[in-house]
């Protein structure tokens, strides 16, 4: 395991049984406490908008918007929330997707898309993929292609990148950290 890995990997906390029994909850605050750690996060996942040729960075709400705002700066590029429904004000595309026990809908702002896009999809953890398989929906019914899909951790055993494979259509899923 290279230092940076290391380095990240230290600074993200396991709290058992979060936020419902038998969720192991990967907490990123120390992460985000830490500027070292924080700042070695935020260029690997610039280089990684780099070497896609991303030309927008969205962020999945709410710690996407953390570790994507900051990416988005470094990269030289604009940034766009994907929000739970309900949040935007202006008109927005709004995607349904199934969790666990029911479903949810995320939405962004129509008008930060655009034909042409190369978009960078930032989030904190990858589980089940289903909130990262909505977004790529949404950017792709805007108009804009997925660059790559990039996530701080991705959690293995759940299966996120076997379902993303086919939504994804050869868009590189990068996870910096998996277990
Ligand atoms: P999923 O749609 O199942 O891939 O879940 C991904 C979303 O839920 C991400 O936005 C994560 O922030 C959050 N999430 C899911 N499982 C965990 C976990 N074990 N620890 C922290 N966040 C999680």
């Amino acid at each position: 395991m290279t230092d940076i890995r290391e380095l990240l990997l230290s600074r993200i906390r396991d709290v058992a049984d979060y936020p419902e029994p038998g969720v192991m909850f990967k907490d990123i605050t120390p992460l985000l406490a830490d500027p070292a750690a924080f700042t070695a996060l935020t260029d690997a996942l610039a280089e990684i908008a780099e070497n896609t040729g991303a030309t927008k960075v969205v962020g999945l709400e709410a710690r996407g918007f953390i570790l994507g705002a900051p990416v988005a700066v470094r990269a030289g590029l604009g940034f766009i929330p994907v929000r739970k429904a309900g949040k935007l004000p202006g008109a927005t595309l709004r995607q349904a997707y199934d969790l666990e026990y029911g479903s949810a809908e995320i939405e962004v702002h129509a008008e930060d898309l655009a034909a042409g896009d190369r978009v960078l999809i930032v989030d904190d953890v990858l589980a089940t993929g289903g909130t990262a398989e909505a977004a790529i929906q949404l950017i792709r019914r805007g108009g804009a292609e997925v660059s790559s899909l990039a996530v701080l951790m991705e959690l293995g055993f759940l299966g996120g990148r076997a379902r993303l494979e086919p939504t994804l259509d050869g868009a590189p899923l990068e996870a910096l950290l998996q277990v």
